[in-house]
């Protein structure tokens, strides 16, 4: 019998990819979403990629509620829990994204492990793990390192998947099962737009070349090109000695002024920033722009992924953050998300 799979919130950037990986490789595949019409869309992107969609089903459950999440796990004999709010605007109220993000992954959790899947893979986040104090000019991200969800200036964001990862831990030890859960914590996810959803992922890209960011602000984090991302998930569910353990998912860091020259390079004929943004202007535009705000806590800092024990543990090897720069830079253009005119 073929294995099945449940990928949450399939119609997103990271876990498109992930779905067309476990269909290739010969899985089936139960994609969760909010809504099945809006979900045929993506069925409908991973067909035209050339993803065999025989095996894929939909099914409809929100991190929000408890309907669906009993039957879509049901005989699955993994879960990729993939799905959490990422919104491209940071709410104010830095609680309003815990309730989908942390009831929304113990709903999955909970009945992933009552209905006997083998392994969990959620998919959290290097921001669960950077956000502390006094983090200086260099920080080496590391698999122990745990954000601190109380600490004033982290916003939403971080605050839902910290909070989220935390809690999912807190249950697999309650419930002795802790090597049944794996956590994947990406860096920033770029990466081909193959499935035109690249939307928060991609803002960063996008933006340079829109002009959003007339000036860039001083912030540098590893990345990890959605490929690699999606290879870690996949390796994760039956490598050995990966239950219990918290994947960094990343490559080699970039400040944003070095994504900037690579595109520069790659599209002479672009207008992209040349000017960074004085570290102190990016804490006054924090003040009244959330969007800004939310980088505040990391301006200045060089954050790198102490990643090679994922290497070990996977074989994923990811290929240089120049390299899913470029890749997603071309596909929005070919997805005429950006306009070299
Ligand atoms: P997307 O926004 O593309 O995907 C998010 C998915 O979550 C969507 O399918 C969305 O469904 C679903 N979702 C959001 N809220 C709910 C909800 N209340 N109930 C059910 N489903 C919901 O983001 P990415 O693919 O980039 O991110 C996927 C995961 O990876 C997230 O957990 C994110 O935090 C994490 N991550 C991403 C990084 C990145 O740079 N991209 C970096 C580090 C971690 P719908 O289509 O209905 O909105």
């Amino acid at each position: 019998m073929t294995d099945l799979v449940l990928v949450t919130g399939v119609s997103g950037f990271i876990a498109s990819h992930v779905a067309a990986r476990l269909l290739g490789e010969g899985y089936a595949v139960r994609g969760t979403v909010r809504n099945k019409d809006k979900g045929q869309k993506i069925v409908d992107a991973l067909a035209a990629a050339g993803s065999d969609t025989s095996k894929l089903e939909l099914v409809e459950a929100d991190l929000s509620a408890d309907a669906g999440w009993k039957l879509a796990v049901q005989d699955c004999r993994f879960v990729q829990h993939i799905a959490s709010p990422f919104p491209l605007e940071a709410p104010s109220d830095r609680e309003a994204l815990v309730p989908a993000a942390r009831a929304g992954a113990m709903r999955v959790i909970e009945q992933a492990i009552g209905a006997g899947a083998e392994r969990v893979i959620m998919t959290s986040s290097m921001v669960s793990m950077m956000g502390q104090a006094g983090r200086g000019k260099h920080m080496i991200v590391k698999e122990e390192d745990w954000s601190d969800p109380d600490w004033k200036p982290l916003t939403a964001y971080p605050v839902s998947k910290t909070r989220a990862e935390r809690a999912v831990w807190d249950y697999v030890e309650s419930q002795n099962v802790k090597s049944r859960l794996t956590t994947v914590c990406p860096g920033l996810v770029f990466g081909p737009d193959t499935y035109d959803n690249g939307g928060a992922s991609l803002a960063i890209i996008k933006g340079l070349f829109t002009g959003a960011f007339p000036m860039v602000p001083r912030i540098a984090y590893p990345i990890v090109d959605v490929r690699d991302c999606a290879s870690i998930h996949i390796k994760a569910m039956t490598a050995p000695n990966v239950g219990g353990r918290r994947l960094i998912a990343g490559a080699n860091t970039l400040w944003i002024s070095d994504i900037a020259d690579i595109l520069r390079k790659a599209y002479p004929q672009a207008k992209l920033p040349t000017r960074v943004m004085p570290d102190l202007l990016v804490k006054i535009a924090g003040v009244f722009d959330s969007s800004i705000k939310s980088i505040v806590p990391d301006v200045g800092t060089f954050h790198e992924a102490d990643a090679a024990y994922v290497s070990s543990l996977t074989g994923v090897i990811p290929r240089p953050a120049k390299d899913a720069v470029l890749a997603a830079a071309k596909s929005l253009i070919e997805n005429r998300k950006i306009d070299l005119a």
